[in-house]
């Protein structure tokens, strides 16, 4: 906001008071973001007039956001499938740079480079307490606030950050300091494909050495299924798409079987069972198909995992067969890979740092904010694993 000169300040109290009015205004610089206010693609707009509206309170953080990746979530909260309240700044797989923090925070300080994590658990009722903040009680995750406006008109955040901005407000906890060598396009990632697909198999599925593993769907949260598989010495990951340019991606990640769905006839049970004759340890449905999560069931041995790793509408409902579970089977609902931030993203961080976890491989394209409707388009294609949007350029 421009400030006038009056002509009764002395020579050099003009400056003062800029410089002082720039700081206290900080948060009011107008920003670039995208907005959605409807249920379709075209709904999204680019604003470049957006506020941060709210100070920090003393456990918040002002982030710069640098990189955030385009994820299937992105997808289905543009497509109503999360019953989100609009005006709604979408975006939730972030990584940048702290700018700001409040007076009481500790977890991180200005100039950190973090990992935003959806989570804005409380850390203190039972759930927190037990060391699960995604059951959190007090509203924890995926939450929504308001931290910034357009005009007069308050935005939520999707998913308690709502990236695609240059700048979002969040609380101390979401913010994961990682090493600044880490480029924040490829930590972006791990804050929910990443972490959406290794925490199945790590914290949920419990995938041990030995193991035989079915993955539906290899995009970015599936490719993430079959490292992670591989990671703990999985012996057969068995990759179902119905893209067939996705096999040498799905390979490179560690699928040792690639099994193409096309044809009406197609018979993904059958497939499977032509390579695992006595079904899989583990079956992860990633594509958030719920016919495909009763053919999950079908793949799987007796005393085996079905990992409901893909979100469909909210409100869907899913059949299955009663005999096909009654085998001492499991059936997983799994949000957000069960992680628990503050140890699964530095844990992440330290495993790309050192070449053992891929992340770089998964980013198809990058892009401004403006690159939103391409990256959906390559999302319903299927052929990339990733765009990942740069606010900053
Ligand atoms: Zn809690
Ligand atoms: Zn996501």
């Amino acid at each position: 906001m421009p400030i006038s000169p009056h002509v009764w300040i002395q020579v050099g109290e003009y400056e003062k008071m800029r410089d002082n009015r720039v700081k206290r205004e900080r948060k009011q610089i107008n920003m670039q973001g995208l907005i959605l206010e409807g249920t379709t693609e075209d709904s999204v707009r680019l604003s470049n007039n957006i506020e941060l509206v709210a100070d920090l309170s003393p456990r918040q953080v002002r982030v710069e956001i640098h990189a955030a990746g385009v994820c299937g979530s992105d997808l289905s909260c543009v497509h109503g499938k999360y019953y989100m309240p609009t005006p709604l700044v979408p975006g939730h797989e972030a990584a940048g740079k702290v700018v700001e923090v409040g007076s009481a925070v500790t977890y991180c300080q200005k100039g950190d480079h973090v990992i935003l994590s959806t989570f804005g658990n409380c850390g203190h009722c039972p759930e927190c307490e037990d060391g699960h903040p995604g059951n959190c009680r007090n509203g924890g995750m995926g939450g929504l606030t308001q931290p910034y406006r357009e005009d007069d008109q308050l935005l939520y955040n999707f998913a308690n950050i709502g990236a695609f901005v240059q700048e979002t407000i969040v609380n101390e906890n979401q913010c994961i300091p990682i090493p600044k060598e880490m480029p924040l396009a490829s930590a972006s990632l791990i804050g929910c494909g990443v972490i959406t697909g290794t925490g199945a198999v790590f914290n949920r599925a419990k995938v041990q050495i030995g193991d035989t593993v079915v993955v539906i769907g290899a995009g970015g949260v599936g490719l993430n299924v079959i490292q992670a598989a591989n990671l703990v010495g999985a012996s057969q990951i068995v990759a179902i798409d119905r893209v067939a340019e996705k096999e040498s991606l799905a390979r490179d990640f560690g699928a040792t079987d690639f099994i193409v769905s096309e044809g009406e006839d197609f018979d993904a049970v059958a497939a499977v069972k032509e390579i695992l004759p006595f079904g899989a340890h583990h079956a992860f449905e990633v594509v958030g198909h719920t016919g495909l999560l009763s053919e999950a069931i079908n793949m799987t041995r007796p005393g085996g995992n079905i990992c409901a790793v893909g979100v469909p509408d909210l409100t869907a409902t899913v059949t299955y067969g009663f005999q096909s579970l009654h085998q001492n089977k499991q059936l997983m609902g799994i949000r957000a890979g069960g992680a628990k931030p503050r140890k699964d993203f530095p844990m992440l961080a330290d495993l790309y740092m050192r070449g053992k976890l891929k992340l770089d491989e998964m980013i198809s394209n990058t892009s401004g904010l403006e690159g939103i409707q391409g990256a959906f388009d390559a999302m319903k294609i299927g052929t990339e694993a990733r765009t990942v949007l740069l606010p900053h350029g």
